[in-house]
């Protein structure tokens, strides 16, 4: 053991956080109040310390990267929500709807680049019919038969159903058929009744955000699971939300990964917030890995973070950087000042600079190359 990781150990052996530490070694499962007490800690390094060992335990020295590419093909949105930059009133000047031909023409240039995932997000548009849906994935599926489909998120799926009449068992059925692979995991924002009024008073609520995605788990449908942080949240709240994720997890085991975002308060109803610091992003990242113990896969979202952060973030439980990406609207409105592109020798350097080894992924962790 080198001299610096005995210093972390014994001064973590003295501290505030003992019990927890003693509970990681051990490999036992964090409790809320042990949860709540790393949120209020300020050991930063104790906390990474924990959490790198946690990673570690659960899937060792790779870290993951994916050539991928983003379409939002709709920013029309009926939610408004205020947390939203992305989201414009039909008839908006910024509103826009792309066209299959267009969804068409992006996707063929993600093929033509060699992406593996093509990640299709938007807002909740009243002029789309059920039927655009089903081509839209039909038409990526056309263009870019070798790439996996990771559409709509729980929001969307729900509005999508709930537009055609239809129960969400039967709309997931219908689009896996034409070739959607798995969701991501967006709209879980924070599951907090009352913090989520306040946010996003007319988003559907967590409980119905977790039946989505446990609907998709018991088809055979993996999904993401994210927590949008940094806003009007309490330590409590962040961990009431990863327990819900865990507590599904347990019976499902339908997660791929968990992606905690960092809220961008630019251009939204909550322009007044500071945003979080750089601390605060690393903490949320190490706590989320100690808590979602049956979670393989902890993702830093760079283009939140940036990829310096994102970097640090893999010495704080995290294993995965999320991908290339190519096009992002979404935080890129909210005023996210990161590149929109980060080309996989980018990835290479980072992880290796990082001393882990860089592993190419598809969207189910598949691996494509290991860059040993
Ligand atoms: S967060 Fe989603 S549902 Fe809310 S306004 Fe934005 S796009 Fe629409």
């Amino acid at each position: 053991m080198s001299a610096i990781v005995e210093h972390i150990r014994t001064e973590l052996s003295r501290g505030e956080l003992a019990a927890v530490a003693a509970r990681v070694y051990a490999g036992q499962r964090l409790s809320r109040e042990d949860g709540i007490r790393l949120f209020e800690s300020q050991d930063l390094l104790g906390i990474g310390f924990l959490a790198d060992l946690a990673r570690q335990r659960a899937c060792g020295d790779d870290v993951y990267f994916i050539n991928n590419a983003h379409i939002n093909h709709t920013n029309v949105c009926q939610n408004l929500c205020d947390l939203c930059a992305f989201g414009k009133q039909a008839g908006s000047p910024e509103a826009y709807t792309l066209t299959l031909s267009e969804i068409e023409a992006k996707a063929r240039a993600a093929a033509a680049a060699g992406v593996t995932e093509i990640h299709i997000v938007g807002g909740l548009n009243p002029e789309l019919p059920y039927e655009y849906y089903l081509d839209l994935i039909r038409t990526v599926r056309r263009v870019a038969p070798r790439a996996c489909i990771q559409a709509f998120d729980a929001v969307e799926i729900d509005y999508i159903a709930t537009q055609a009449g239809r129960p969400v068992a039967d709309v997931l059925q219908e689009l896996r058929q034409v070739g959607l692979d798995s969701l991501p995991g967006g709209g879980a924002e924070i599951f907090t009744p009352e913090v989520r009024r306040r946010l996003c008073a007319r988003k559907i609520d967590g409980q119905r955000w977790l039946m989505v995605h446990e609907t998709a788990h018991r088809l055979g449908i993996p999904t993401n699971a994210t927590m949008l942080y940094g806003h009007l949240e309490t330590a409590a709240d962040r961990v009431d939300h990863l327990l819900a994720l865990r507590e599904l997890q347990d019976r499902t085991g339908g997660f791929l990964a968990f992606i905690p975002l960092a809220f961008h308060p630019a251009n939204t109803a909550f322009s007044n917030l500071p945003g979080t610091t750089g601390v605060d992003d690393l903490k949320v990242l190490a706590i989320s890995r100690l808590l979602l113990d049956n979670f393989r896969h902890i993702k830093a979202f760079w283009i939140m973070m940036g990829p310096k952060l994102a970097q640090v973030a893999l010495h704080f439980g995290v294993n995965d950087l999320d991908g290339t990406v190519r096009e992002e609207r979404i935080f890129h409105d909210a005023g996210a000042a990161t590149p929109q592109y980060q080309p996989a020798a980018s990835f290479l350097r980072s992880i290796r600079a990082a001393g882990r080894i860089p592993v190419e992924r598809d969207t189910l962790y598949r691996e494509i190359r290991r860059y040993a």
